[in-house]
């Protein structure tokens, strides 16, 4: 059996597993690092007595490590672990919530989903997709994915129904095309602020030219000519294009 088709690689377990005995895999069990970084290192550390069936990265990959007809070391306890599939996922921020990433959200809905089909529990709930709190004394997984374990379910189950992943899909662009609108958007919408400063100072600099001549020819006779006018109504568009750049959102 192995790994579910949704990991990308494997890595090494160096034996920190033991037999199910029989059990059959009943849940999943959802655990955080409890960190950014580093909680990886010390389940693939041959000389901590640690492991998990995946291990879940903040950009949604996820790593096989113990093969799911074992059974893992992760929750600290025989009965805990014996039914179930473990994912230990990275934190994408720290106290007090732990929060995951989206990516890693939706790839713990997958896995359960996943599982549901091929261990053919039916459908999703709350006594299928589990926290390892549940089991053992621990703040784990922190309140953020313990927030969202009904969450998880419920789209694991959308999943399950057939609905698309919300994971980023590759359009129907060529690549041609897509540097093409790219190059587009950024003219369009990411005037830096130099250059808009430097727009600024050249309107800012044709506005004292205009003022100067448009009041030295009011208080003549004549009414001005035709240039003025054009460059009056310049101005106010070119006024107008700088106010909606700065109403558009900076980028990041
Ligand atoms: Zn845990």
């Amino acid at each position: 059996m192995g790994f579910s088709a949704l990991a990308s690689r494997a890595v090494a377990n160096h034996g920190k597993y033991s037999p199910r005995q029989g059990t059959a895999v009943r849940y999943l069990i959802v655990h955080h690092w409890a960190g950014t970084s580093g909680g990886d290192a010390r389940l693939v550390n041959p000389f901590e007595a640690v492991s998990a069936s995946y291990i879940l990265y903040s950009d949604g990959s996820l790593v096989g490590q113990v093969p799911e007809e074992y059974r893992p070391w992760t929750s600290g306890s025989w009965d805990a672990d014996a039914p179930a599939v473990t994912v230990e996922t990275q934190n994408s921020g720290g106290a007090p919530d732990w929060p995951v990433s989206d990516a890693a959200l939706e790839r713990i809905a997958q896995l359960a989903a996943d599982l549901c089909r091929r261990y053919g529990w039916g459908r999703l709930d709350r006594s299928r997709v589990r926290g390892h709190r549940e089991f053992y004394a621990t703040a784990c997984p922190g309140p953020y994915l313990w927030a969202r374990l009904d969450y998880i379910v419920q789209r694991g189950n959308q999943i399950l129904a057939g609905s698309p992943s919300t994971t980023p899909q590759e359009d129907d662009m060529t690549p041609e095309q897509a540097k093409q609108l790219k190059a587009v958007y950024d003219a369009t919408f990411t005037t830096s602020e130099t250059s808009r400063g430097t727009i600024r100072g050249v309107l800012g600099m044709l506005k004292i030219v205009y003022d100067a001549i448009f009041k030295s020819t009011k208080t003549s006779a004549g009414t001005p000519g035709g240039l003025l006018p054009s460059m009056k109504v310049m101005l106010d568009q070119q006024a107008e294009i700088l106010s909606r750049l700065d109403k558009l959102e900076p980028r990041e």
